[in-house]
């Protein structure tokens, strides 16, 4: 049977935005070594705004930027929205056939009847097509049109206002280790973790490769009996990883639906904080029950 104490600590977590499931994980996080996060959506907001739009091959920034917010109109990753959003106006649904998202690189699609990619280099480079390579601040989305390079956008992210703090915090529970994962460029993920006091960082990760890192660093504790790994996502690609985890943590906000079932731990409030609110909630939990 579950020891009374739990109830409580379940109860004054799920107060403060917390909902843990089980009580294994009350004990399970006090015991964090490593805490892995993913970047996008977790430890930056997610919420992109398209800060360039640079034309190639004679495209007008209008047709570049219409082209891709309408490749990206079913989309529902954070770079997508950004890119409908600075579009702003309706895009008719029947101009946009044979849609096809590819996590980790972007998508294809046909607009107006024409073939359509918009995405990362990786994405242009499994399509076989080669571009010029431009250096950009943030996120580069890559078009192109019927083959021929329509030109980049340029998306900003901002680091959440708690992430630092979370960093900070966590270390001070005694968590040894802090690692960031992301799918996105080496140049922004570097001086994202840079910014935040991260230890380790790796970037242009596909889903299926975080997933194998996770694998990695927790065959890396130290001691693997005691020690524990956490997790933390969004739900957007990273749901597999979530599961996998010794601990998989969603953040509500953005979460998808099979984030939250694959999680350990959600964390209504989008802010990674509320993980070292989470670890001081077990261990006290922890001192009640003992
Ligand atoms: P993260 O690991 O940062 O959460 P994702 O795995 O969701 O990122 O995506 C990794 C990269 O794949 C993005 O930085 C972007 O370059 C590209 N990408 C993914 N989905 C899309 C999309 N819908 N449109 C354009 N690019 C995308
Ligand atoms: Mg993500």
């Amino acid at each position: 049977s579950i020891p009374l104490g739990y109830f409580g600590g379940i109860g004054s977590a799920s107060r403060r935005g917390i909902l843990v499931k089980g009580a294994s994980f009350l004990d399970a996080l006090p015991a964090l070594h490593t805490v892995v996060f993913d970047k996008t959506g977790t430890l930056t907001r997610g919420v992109f705004r398209v800060s360039r739009v640079v034309p190639y091959n004679g495209f007008t920034p209008e047709e570049l930027l219409y082209t891709a917010a309408a490749a990206e109109l079913y989309s529902n990753h954070p770079i997508a929205q950004s890119i409908r959003e600075a579009w702003g106006s309706e895009i008719s649904p029947d101009q946009v056939k044979d849609y096809h998202e590819i996590p980790g690189h972007g998508i294809r699609a046909v607009v107006k009847g024409r073939q359509v990619l918009a995405g990362n280099d990786r994405l242009l480079h499994r399509e076989g097509i080669v571009h010029e390579v431009c250096s950009v601040e943030g996120t580069g989305v890559h078009v192109v049109i019927d083959g021929t390079f329509a030109g980049y956008i340029v998306i900003a992210d901002e680091v959440k206002p708690d992430a630092g703090e979370a960093v900070a915090r966590l270390k001070e529970l005694g968590v040894k280790r802090i690692v960031m994962l992301t799918g996105d460029e080496e140049a922004v993920a570097r001086r994202v973790a840079r910014d935040l006091g991260i230890d380790a960082y790796f970037a242009e990760l596909l889903p299926e490769d975080k997933v194998a890192k996770v694998e990695e660093l927790e065959a890396s504790l130290p001691d693997r009996r005691r020690q524990k790994l956490a997790f933390v996502g969004d739900g957007i690609n990273d749901a597999p990883v979530i599961t996998r985890a010794d601990v998989g943590v969603a953040m509500g906000g953005l979460g998808s639906d099979a984030a939250i079932e694959a999680a350990d731990v959600v964390l209504m409030e989008d802010a990674p904080s509320r993980l070292a609110d989470a670890i001081e909630i077990a261990r006290y939990t922890g001192l009640i029950v003992r």
